[in-house]
């Protein structure tokens, strides 16, 4: 049985005090039911830790060296340093303006697993390549560069976000069909690089405009193992009934 997990990505929003607020609000609500989460600035990200008894706080990003001439970058010591277990990568505005490569995203993922950091490993197509009909090449393409060279046992614990580019902030969820197919063909290549059992137990979640009206019909999908979630994270009471309705 794979557990659900629900992230918020809350991007570059929310100061130190908003995500403590936030987190204080809305942690007592989680439940058993589902992995509950939400991923915060760098700057935020040691209050929150602190603050979250129920909730897992992630990074949104990590470097893949441990030191050096990399201004502005975090490294993945210095996440473990204040106990941080979950780190978004390879998300799409951070392959689309800051660079990120399925073989970036592939030496992230491998320097978050060496830490015993859980990445949430994030794919998905541009709207171009989605009206070409190439959706299933991009999203095969992209597991086997960012899931590289990984051990089956490692990549049956990490989280991978199906997350179609067209959907992302735009309120153009992705149909419920669509998301699971996606999510689908996700586990299928998982199954290819490393087996059926892997592909059994890794979570996939499709991030795209959900919301507390739709989070249900796509948990109900088959290979849909929860979601990522933007602007819908950031409020409390949306976040509550995001906990509410999974
Ligand atoms: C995201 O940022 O990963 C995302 C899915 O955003 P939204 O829910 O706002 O589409």
């Amino acid at each position: 049985m794979r557990k659900p997990i629900i992230v918020g990505n809350w991007k570059m929003n929310k100061t130190i005090a908003e995500a403590v607020e936030f987190i204080n609000a809305v942690d007592p609500f989680c439940h058993d039911g589902a992995t509950y989460g939400v991923a915060t600035s760098f700057l935020a990200l040691n209050d929150a830790n602190k603050a979250a008894k129920n909730l897992i706080v992630a990074a949104e990003n990590c470097h893949f060296e441990d030191n050096g001439a990399f201004t502005g970058e975090v490294s993945v010591p210095m996440l473990e340093e204040i106990g941080v277990k979950y780190c978004i990568i390879g998300h799409s505005e951070r392959r689309q303006m800051f660079g990120d490569t399925d073989e970036t995203v592939n030496k992230k993922a491998k320097r978050l697993i060496k830490a015993d950091i859980t990445p949430i490993v994030c794919i998905g197509e541009t709207e171009a390549q989605f009206d070409a009909g190439e959706t299933e090449k991009v999203i095969r393409d992209q597991l086997t560069g960012s899931l590289a060279d990984l051990c089956p046992k490692c990549v049956e614990n990490l989280v991978i976000a199906y997350e179609p580019i067209w959907a992302i902030g735009t309120g153009k969820s992705a149909t419920k069909e669509i998301a699971q197919n996606c999510c689908h063909i996700v586990r299928d290549q998982v199954a290819k690089m490393y087996g059926d059992e892997c592909a059994s137990k890794v979570r996939v979640q499709y991030g795209g405009s959900v919301k507390p009206e739709n989070i249900k019909e796509y948990m109900a999908m088959e290979d849909i193992d929860g979601a990522l979630i933007g602007g819908a994270s950031l409020k409390v009471d949306s976040f509550k009934e995001l906990i509410e309705k999974t």
